[in-house]
């Protein structure tokens, strides 16, 4: 029995009908990755268990939410993948005159919270309409787009921590920045979220959400499998898809990855692609970068399982 198959089999012990083994590029946005340990999670209650047993057993563990930022490894990985779903995925909506008050479990889907948000006439995020993530991912990375981010209209985040203990962190502790929140420094779980969203016309926010979709269709290649914008933006602020496009990137290829003709900070799978394509052609694009402009691109997005 592989360490994969073994762990399989020794969670399958205490959460029968929950934990199997699955293919990471079904995972996963890229369509890349092996084998891996996934748990599906449907209450804090058993989730606080999981964590529990892993912390006994020694097992490491990953959060993973649609896979929408990151780039698993072709040999799969040691942790068990750990999904939140059921009851981890409600939103319960209450209006009060001055605005919304949302709680919202963190294996939510974004892009459906943003659409169900429109409809509803709660303004705030129309942002995150094309945002393929996970409300605790989106809360983690600080996810934003059009000059708006999470950060923007969160009250507070529920984390359990690596001993299964809940904490209540308000917005401000949670030292959001630049695609950075403190979530990314230490071991815990976004299980929930409290947003405060204003009122507008439901007709006003859809067609907003609308033109934004629309926007993201003509600049993206949505059309290929991809994890969104590879690199973060420099401090100084030069968008990393012009420094890839001035030097010379564009449309270059390794293996089934290639740099988008489209957008050049993002990196499609043309059909084949492995993960060691991606990693190989994110090389090249670093080092091209700097030896063209000197800026050193850091990625955004971010790994799971082996990196060399
Ligand atoms: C087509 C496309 C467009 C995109 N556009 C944007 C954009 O406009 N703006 C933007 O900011 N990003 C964008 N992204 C990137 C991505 O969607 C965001 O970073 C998103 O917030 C990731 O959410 P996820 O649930 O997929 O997280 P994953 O990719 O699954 O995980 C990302 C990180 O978050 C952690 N994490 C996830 N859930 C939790 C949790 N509940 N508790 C603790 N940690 C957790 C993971 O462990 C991992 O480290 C885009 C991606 C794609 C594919």
């Amino acid at each position: 029995m592989n360490s994969v198959e073994s762990t399989c089999s020794l969670l399958r012990e205490h959460f029968p009908g929950d934990v199997e083994i699955l293919q990471l590029r079904d995972l996963t946005t890229w369509q890349t990755g092996g084998p891996a340990v996934s748990a599906t999670v449907t209450s804090s209650v058993m989730l606080a268990d999981l964590l529990g047993l892993t912390a006994r057993e020694g097992i490491p563990w990953f959060i993973l939410g649609q896979g929408s930022n990151i780039l698993a490894s072709d040999e799969g990985c040691r942790e068990v993948v750990i999904r939140l779903s059921g009851s981890m995925a409600l939103t319960a909506w209450h209006r009060f005159e001055s605005g919304w008050n949302l709680v919202i479990g963190g294996g939510v889907h974004l892009p459906s919270l943003s659409g169900a948000a429109c409809s509803r006439g709660a303004s705030g995020l129309e942002f995150a309409i094309g945002i393929p993530g996970t409300v605790g991912g989106a809360v983690f990375m600080n996810a934003g787009a059009y000059g708006n981010s999470v950060a923007d209209s969160l009250k507070s985040v529920t984390v359990l921590d690596y001993r299964g203990s809940a904490n209540t962190i308000v917005g401000e502790e949670c030292c959001f920045g630049y695609r950075f929140s403190r979530f990314q420094k230490e071991r815990t779980v976004i299980t929930g979220v409290e947003l405060s969203l204003g009122i507008d016309d439901p007709a006003v926010l859809r067609s907003e959400g609308k033109r934004i979709l629309e926007l993201r269709r003509k600049k993206f290649p949505l059309q290929y499998p991809n994890a969104g914008s590879v690199f973060r933006k420099p401090d100084e602020g030069i968008a990393p898809g012009k420094l890839i496009e001035d030097a010379g990137l564009k449309g270059r290829t390794v293996g089934g990855a290639r740099v988008s003709r489209k957008h050049a900070n993002f990196i499609i799978n043309t059909g084949k692609a492995t993960s060691e394509d991606i990693m190989e052609l994110i090389d090249i694009v670093r080092e091209s970068v700097l030896a063209c402009s000197g800026m050193l691109l850091k990625e955004e997005i971010r790994y799971l399982g082996r990196r060399d």
